[in-house]
């Protein structure tokens, strides 16, 4: 099997750390003519050696056998699968320390997909709030029409009143998923992972065993491990840190091999992947991911300190300010490796200031989406978080002078002097 040889993620004792293993794991030169990198293997389909292979290939798709020993999935047609989306699969799951993932062609592909894997009409789905404005529109508009019933917690609430509530709520509903995004975007109020599996568990009379999934699309695959901390799926729009140059859309989930199992199956019969085009993308972009991501954090521990002490911002959203009194520090040290590069915070004089804000920026460009190379500025009230009714977004904390702000790799310096003459122009 000359593939195992690509798999190796030890040097004698040493387990090698993803960033190490970005550049070449999963990928055999010698089946590619040698080529240093891995092909963009632009093909729909793929020939069989011989109809007997080809047999055994679909007996294995299908489910119809269990493979044998050391047994690897053939290649059969770029939905089931494709080499450019295995070997990204394998190198995405290093971060999290997943045993199986895959990929999708977007990050609310990647969502619909796994909700639609568990559930099923008459069922209740809990999930948090505020989540992505794509997410909350699909759980809110889109599955009640299949006969799902939403019931939504706040994040940053007590744990403990939330359980309460939500199996009030809940009733007899069988409960086969609890979705959740923490840090929550845009305020970055936090969700003990841990905690809330244990909640999730007391939902598992009514039927189903809850499928804990977290979008880690704000802080991993490198500030958070969501499956060390008892959620059974992760979830990423790797449009954002993970493609890291804004130039692609792009989704992914990850778990174990049994939670993967449906979400894979039901990727091939809505046909969600992604593109080997954007696999190629992926992988390119993943070999500087923790390069980036580690300037952007630095990059963003500035600005926010520099915006904290700024008489013309009320409030600072980011992680790296969180007190050791506030009640969110404990979960934000027990689970999180860093604060990341998201930064939210309060102009004063409501939408009005924002906006001169927003319009005055030179440097940072006044966009939606996050986590690419450059930074990003938006208005949530008025853009990403639209949908939300006015009543909503004031409980969520989204208030009229709040923006977000995604912070790059740029200088830092060059980036505190853009944010202090927009904030000079309010
Ligand atoms: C962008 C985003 C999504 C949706 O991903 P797309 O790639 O745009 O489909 C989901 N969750 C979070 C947290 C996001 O930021």
């Amino acid at each position: 099997m000359p593939k195992a040889k690509y798999k190796e993620h030890r040097i004698g004792d040493r387990e090698l750390s993803p960033e190490s293993l970005m550049m070449g794991y999963g990928y055999d030169p010698m089946l590619s003519e040698g080529a240093a990198k891995c092909p963009i293997f632009q093909t729909s389909t793929f020939v069989f050696p011989n109809a007997e292979a080809g047999k055994a290939y679909f007996q294995l798709a299908y489910g119809l056998r269990e493979a044998s020993p050391g047994e690897e999935f053939g290649l059969i047609y770029s939905r089931l699968n494709n080499p450019d989306l295995e070997i990204l699969e394998d190198r995405l799951a290093l971060w999290d320390g997943a045993a199986a993932g895959a990929v999708f062609a977007s990050g609310m592909a990647a969502i619909a997909t796994a909700l639609f894997a568990y559930l099923r009409p008459g069922d209740a789905l809990v999930f948090s709030e505020p989540l992505y404005g794509g997410t909350e529109h699909f759980i809110r508009h889109v599955l009640p029409e299949f006969g799902i019933t939403p019931v939504g917690f706040m994040a940053g609430q007590a744990l403990a009143d939330v359980a309460d509530d939500v199996r009030a709520r809940v009733g007899a509903h069988r409960t086969p998923v609890v979705y959740i995004e923490t840090p929550a975007n845009p305020t970055n109020a936090m969700i003990d992972i841990a905690a809330l599996a244990a909640v999730a568990r007391t939902l598992e009379g009514n039927g189903a065993r809850p499928v804990l999934m977290v979008d880690n699309t704000f802080l991993g695959p490198l500030w958070q491990h969501p499956l060390k901390h008892g959620a059974d799926l992760v979830i990423y729009s790797a449009t954002k840190f993970i493609g890291g140059h804004s130039d692609l859309v792009a989704g992914a989930v990850l778990g174990s091999s049994e939670a993967m199992a449906p979400v894979r199956a039901l990727r091939t019969f809505m046909g969600t992947m992604a593109d080997a085009w954007t696999g190629w993308l992926l992988m390119r972009s993943m070999e500087t991911l923790k390069m980036r991501m580690t300037a952007m954090m630095k990059n963003a521990r500035y600005c926010a300190d520099f915006l904290n002490d700024h008489p013309k911002v009320r409030r600072v959203h980011y992680l790296g300010l969180l007190g050791e009194d506030d009640p969110q520090f404990a979960t934000y040290r027990k689970q999180c490796m860093g604060p990341g590069s998201l930064i939210a915070f309060e102009v004063e004089g409501g939408e009005e200031a924002a906006f001169r804000f927003l319009n005055a920026l030179k440097l940072v460009k006044l966009a939606v989406s996050l986590g690419g190379t450059e930074s990003l500025a938006e208005h949530p009230g008025s853009m990403t978080h639209a949908d939300v009714p006015p009543d909503e977004q004031v409980r969520m904390g989204i208030t009229s002078g709040l923006v977000r702000l995604s912070v790059g790799v740029e200088h830092y310096e060059d980036l505190i002097a853009d944010l202090g003459q927009a904030l000079d122009a309010v």
